[in-house]
């Protein structure tokens, strides 16, 4: 079968390997984040919004198309659905399932960057975990507060009041607790993206009793079918052959 998969994430490249041996894959990747090691062909870069994703479904001849891209990846996983819709090509998702707090953690949550600003408002120190906006946000950090925000930004705003470390994960347990306590962290802000990657931070919280600040995951479209693991996908296509 001829499939076109939408990456991002560790198990995109997990479905990606083990689809590889009966089906011709096409790994997509917006070419944000570095290139997993994966065979030709890895196509890098937007197809310009649905249309543009329809036609190139059309082009490649494509008949499944697989969303494995990070839950927050909602532009994208919107327009999957819609040129799935415009090609009649079968959409099949990947959700990763959302992490759930544990005895001892204080979770509190946050729809959107206001209400981020809000919850963090009671902090002096936020460690911020969640991509770019942070950056955009500088001019607007309280007199009170000093931030750290790790994200893959290399431009990096100068501010008295900041440190930015580029990093991706995954990250060790030790480590974040040693990161927690240097940085005498008072609230993890943080996106519910699943997955083991880059939970140690929430780990790490709950040691420290540092109360962490989410923000709430964007509604995604229906597919025809989704999968909260990489083994039932696989299982699935194998049925399907
Ligand atoms: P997004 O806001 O949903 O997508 C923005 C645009 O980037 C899309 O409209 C599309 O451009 C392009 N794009 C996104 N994913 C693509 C893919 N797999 N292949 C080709 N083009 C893609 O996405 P995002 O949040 O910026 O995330 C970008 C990528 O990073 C995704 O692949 C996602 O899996 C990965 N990622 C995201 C996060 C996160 O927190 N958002 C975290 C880890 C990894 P066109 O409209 O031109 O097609």
């Amino acid at each position: 079968m001829r499939i076109l998969l939408l990456g991002g994430i560790g198990e995109a490249v997990q479905l990606a390997r083990g689809l590889t041996p009966d089906h011709a894959v096409i790994y997509s990747l917006a070419g944000k984040g570095r290139r997993p090691e994966l065979p030709d062909p890895v196509r890098i870069g937007g197809f310009g919004g649905s249309a543009g994703l329809a036609a190139f479904l059309r082009e490649q001849a494509i008949e499944r198309l697989i969303d494995a891209t990070h839950p927050y990846a909602a532009q994208m996983s919107r327009n999957a659905a819609q040129a799935a819709c415009l090609t009649g090509v079968p959409l099949w998702a990947y959700r990763r399932p959302p992490w759930r707090p544990e005895s001892g953690d204080d979770w509190r949550f946050a729809a959107d960057w206001p209400g981020l600003i809000a919850a963090v408002q009671a902090f002096q120190r936020p460690f911020f975990t969640i991509g770019l906006e942070p950056l955009r946000q500088v001019k607007a950090i309280p007199p009170t507060q000093y931030w750290l925000v790790r994200c893959l930004e290399t431009k990096v705003p100068s501010s008295p009041q900041l440190t930015v470390l580029g990093a991706t994960g995954p990250f060790a347990l030790e480590a974040e607790l040693a990161l927690l306590r240097e940085w005498r962290i008072d609230a993890l802000v943080a996106k519910n993206s699943g997955g083991d990657a880059v939970a140690a931070k929430l780990a790490a919280a709950r040691q420290l009793q540092i109360p962490v600040i989410l923000l709430e995951r964007p509604a995604l479209p229906a597919a025809d079918r989704e999968f909260t693991t990489v083994d039932a996908m696989l299982a699935a296509f194998r049925e399907s052959i």
